[in-house]
């Protein structure tokens, strides 16, 4: 059976992640000349916004064949602002190759990779690049790959003539005394078994050796190193010959049942929605109605990857990548079919830690803008927008600033709207501090609607969501009533005491009554005397509001862990810029004559402390920062504007919801 590789390259900027690209995708046959990353004429990258920043931000899927395998290169993004989308874009992969170039050497960024690639459990492989530049140091790059990245790493040969054009890669030969101690030196680290075998007189065969290496690649236990070129090709097929070899392809039963993942969401040229789909498990086929998201949806189209193309075809089967069309609302991170049991689950993904107001630069713009925004927020969730009635204001959530730059293009190209945007602010959630309950009671003062709600509110913990039980009678009420509950109990959340969402807690109705339909002597229906699903829509907020007051909740501000490295010289200056910036550092690593220095600091101060460090550092300091969690604002709480009618405020409340008789 034909078996598919769903593969990532990722690698710090400027370390030939699309030089490379180019020469697989060249080697394989699918380009018939390797373009120039340095004219701007390669294939990967989507937008000219990328080329003109030079780094890569969407992600796209290519597909080439080597012998048996049907590789699809899934581009991953590489800036660091993006860490979360790249996230999301790993969690579909089966192995990945990490670039690190000859030259420079692992940079800061590379380990914030390797970590995520570990944390999601991704088979990878190192590629040292570059070995053919002047100042090229493979050894060396292998000891700092050893001591920074992970000790279980095993060189797969040798690089001849480093620094110099005619560079090469030489394989080590399996049969070689040397080759075999140094591989089982490591292997035997992670199995008793093989290291009994090893010390046992009769050694061990080297195809017992390789397919050790295999299966603790796979299991992400050790990471082959390789080396090599991607300008004059030196080391490619050794790379190529390794992917197929050492990185596990895709397992999935094609007549199971259906489970995918939709890691990307584009429009069509007549503005339908195309979701890129990674299938786990099951054949998906043209006409086939499938759970997406909370809804069902009708395939009308597939398309899959094949040879650097995408074709269309009747069925996507288990193992692939393919775009599916008709899947209306269809958003990314949306599970098609069956939830995967082994794809990462939500909360393992990076929310966005920061917020900023968009504005359109022409004011009668406002509506395209905020069509435009719409759109983009229905692909991707994290997009966030927030719209402001009161102050006709519209906000989106942000990773990082370099993500204004992005969506500015974006929305200039692809939207014709041109935009500015207000300081960035973090975004903070509340988070409930305990048990808190109100109720109250149809045609009883000072309820103005005909419902009966009761709702009890509990803390639940981290990456739970918003759970919503029963402590009534399922059969006390209409469906449609308590779907009204639930859907304005869940609206209310996105606004708590102070402003922010409350993405966490348990909401139990714990009070249900309606008066049933009445109607009038002539038989039309009395409004006045029948319950409906807009009196239990207004009432909800109230009732939640009182609850959430008596539980309490206590603001909490997204805070990133950071690394930074620093000439030893800019140390002091350094540590009394992370002072200023209330960061807190956790842990300090001599790195020859530099610091690597990591800890924690406040998602509203990342950007301040960019924009410091080359003046603290004499430009030598390299940030990387990821969300890390949120914790407890000290000092004034900040307060986030309502874009509701505040149910906080009974009278001002109902003076907008005064029910229609
Ligand atoms: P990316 O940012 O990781 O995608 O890196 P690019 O592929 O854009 O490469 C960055 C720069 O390094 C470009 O100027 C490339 O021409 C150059 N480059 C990439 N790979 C190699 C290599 O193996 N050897 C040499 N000498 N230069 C390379």
């Amino acid at each position: 059976m034909a078996r598919t590789l769903n593969l990532g390259i990722l690698a710090h900027v400027d370390a030939g992640k699309t030089t490379l690209t180019e020469r697989l995708l060249h080697a394989a046959g699918v380009i018939e000349e390797v373009g120039s990353v340095d004219h701007g004429t390669t294939h990967t990258d989507t937008l000219a916004l990328e080329r003109r920043r030079g780094i890569t931000i969407r992600s796209a899927v290519v597909s080439f064949t080597l012998g048996d395998v049907t590789v699809n290169l899934v581009d991953t993004p590489g800036h660091s602002d993006f860490i979360a989308e790249v996230e999301r874009a790993l969690a579909v992969l089966d192995g990945a190759v990490l670039v690190v170039s000859a030259v420079e050497g692992v940079q800061a960024q590379t380990r914030v990779l390797m970590r995520v690639l570990q944390r999601l459990r991704i088979p990878t492989l190192v590629f040292v690049n570059k070995v053919d530049r002047a100042g090229a140091r493979p050894g060396r790059v292998l000891a700092e790959i050893a001591e920074r990245l992970s000790p279980d790493v095993v060189a797969m040969g040798e690089v001849m003539g480093a620094g110099t054009r005619g560079a090469r890669f030489e394989r080590a030969a399996e049969t070689d005394p040397a080759t075999l101690d140094r591989l089982a030196e490591v292997l035997t680290r992670h199995d008793d078994r093989l290291l009994a075998a090893w010390l046992d007189e009769d050694g061990v065969a080297p195809a017992r050796l390789r397919a050790a290496l295999a299966g603790q690649t796979a299991a992400v236990r050790v990471h082959p190193v390789l080396f090599g070129s991607a300008a004059t090709g030196a080391g490619v097929a050794e790379l190529m010959a390794a992917l197929t070899t050492l990185l596990p392809t895709a397992a999935g039963d094609a007549d199971g049942p259906v489970s995918g993942t939709v890691f990307k969401v584009e429009r069509g040229p007549a503005g339908e929605r195309l979701a890129w789909v990674r299938l786990f498990s099951g054949t998906v086929r043209v006409r086939d109605r499938l759970p997406v998201g909370d809804a069902e949806a009708r395939v009308t189209g597939i398309r899959v990857c094949e040879d650097g193309d995408d074709v269309v075809s009747q069925a996507l089967t288990a193992g692939r990548v393919g775009v599916l069309s008709g899947l209306a609302g269809v958003r990314v991170g949306d599970a098609v079919g069956m939830p995967w049991p082994g794809a990462a689950p939500a909360h393992h993904f990076s929310p966005p830690s920061l917020e900023t107001v968009v504005e359109p630069c022409d004011p009668r713009r406002r509506a395209a803008l905020h069509a435009a925004l719409t759109e983009l927020c229905e692909q991707d969730p994290m997009v966030g927008l927030r719209q402001d009635d009161v102050r006709r204001e519209l906000s989106v959530s942000l990773y990082g600033e370099v993500q204004k730059e992005v969506l500015a293009a974006t929305l200039a190209d692809d939207y014709g709207v041109r935009v500015g945007f207000r300081e960035t602010t973090p975004l903070c959630v509340e988070r409930v501090l305990g048990r808190g309950t109100a109720f109250e009671l149809i045609d009883v003062e000072p309820n103005p609607f005909l419902a009966t709600v009761g709702l009890a509110v509990e803390p639940a913990p981290l990456g739970h969501g918003v759970d919503f039980r029963l402590g009534v009678e399922l059969g006390s009420m209409p469906p449609a009533f308590f779907t009204a509950v639930e859907g304005a109990m869940r609206e209310t959340l996105q606004q708590g005491l102070h402003g922010w969402a409350v993405p966490d807690c348990v909401v139990t109705i714990t009070h249900s009554g309606y008066w049933a339909r009445q109607s009038h002597a002539h038989g039309t229906f009395d409004a006045s005397m029948s319950s409906t699903a807009g009196d239990f829509r207004l009432l909800t907020p109230l009732v939640l509001a009182t609850a959430l007051c008596r539980a309490g909740t206590v603001v909490c501000q997204p805070v990133h862990r950071f690394e930074v490295e620093v000439p030893g010289d800019a140390l002091s200056a350094v540590l009394a810029l992370l002072a200023r910036v209330q960061a807190v550092p956790l842990e300090t690593q001599v790195r020859g004559t530099a610091y690597l220095l990591s800890g924690l600091v406040p998602a509203a101060r990342v950007h301040e402390l960019r924009q410091q460090l080359p003046g603290a550092s004499r430009g030598e300091g390299v940030l990387v920062d990821a969300f890390d969690h949120h914790e407890p604002v000290r000092g004034p709480v900040p307060e986030r504007a309502r874009t509701d009618h505040n149910p906080l405020d009974r009278k001002g409340y109902l003076l907008h919801t005064v029910r229609r008789q």
